[in-house]
């Protein structure tokens, strides 16, 4: 499944001039995938597969969660968030799924199982530590140490223009889709 549709937030914010289309947008959207990768449409009609807002599971044999890759923005305290999955091996998917709202549990390893066709390199199977925050909200997934820029992006962050430009190169993709 691709990655490419966009999210807000669940929280206030005022509005903001956009710098690339000097349109008012409301706030800035998580861009985000409604599944993992490896799930396809078929699995609908699986009984040993499941696909929920935040749970994934493929024939009984594959895990995932869903959580939020925090980019912090330079100069402020926001953060761009990419909506991820995870995979997880079935014992801590079990334990997220029983204690949903704990913050107590994990941090869990994974796999990221997101494709971000925005970054030149692959992000299929970064190594991720998916950290809990209860209140219902969906785990931080926290990129493993590594090369990849989207690594050194969630170190260091980046300006406010880079992420509203990603943010448009998902809105100009998603716009099509609709028509
Ligand atoms: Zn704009």
């Amino acid at each position: 499944m691709k990655i490419g549709n966009l999210f807000n937030r669940k929280r206030n914010n005022e509005d903001i001039v956009c710098s690339v289309c000097g349109e008012i947008h409301k706030e800035m959207p998580d861009i985000g995938s409604f599944a993992p990768y490896h799930w396809n449409d078929t699995f609908n009609n699986d009984p040993k597969s499941l696909l929920t807002e935040d749970l994934c599971i493929i024939e009984e044999r594959d895990y995932f969660i869903r959580g939020v890759i925090q980019i912090p923005i330079l100069k402020s305290e926001e953060y761009f968030g990419w909506g991820v999955w995870v995979s997880q091996k079935k014992e801590n998917f079990e334990v997220y799924r029983e204690k949903f709202n704990d913050d107590s549990i994990g941090p869990f390893f994974g796999w990221l199982s997101t494709k971000i066709d925005y970054y030149n390199t692959d992000t299929l199977s970064l190594k991720t530590k998916a950290h809990f925050r209860g209140n219902g909200l969906r785990p931080i997934i926290e990129i493993g140490p590594c090369e990849h820029e989207i690594y050194l992006q969630q170190s260091n962050g980046i300006p406010l223009e880079q992420a509203w430009n990603i943010v448009h190169y998902y809105k100009k993709t998603s716009d099509n889709t609709n028509n």
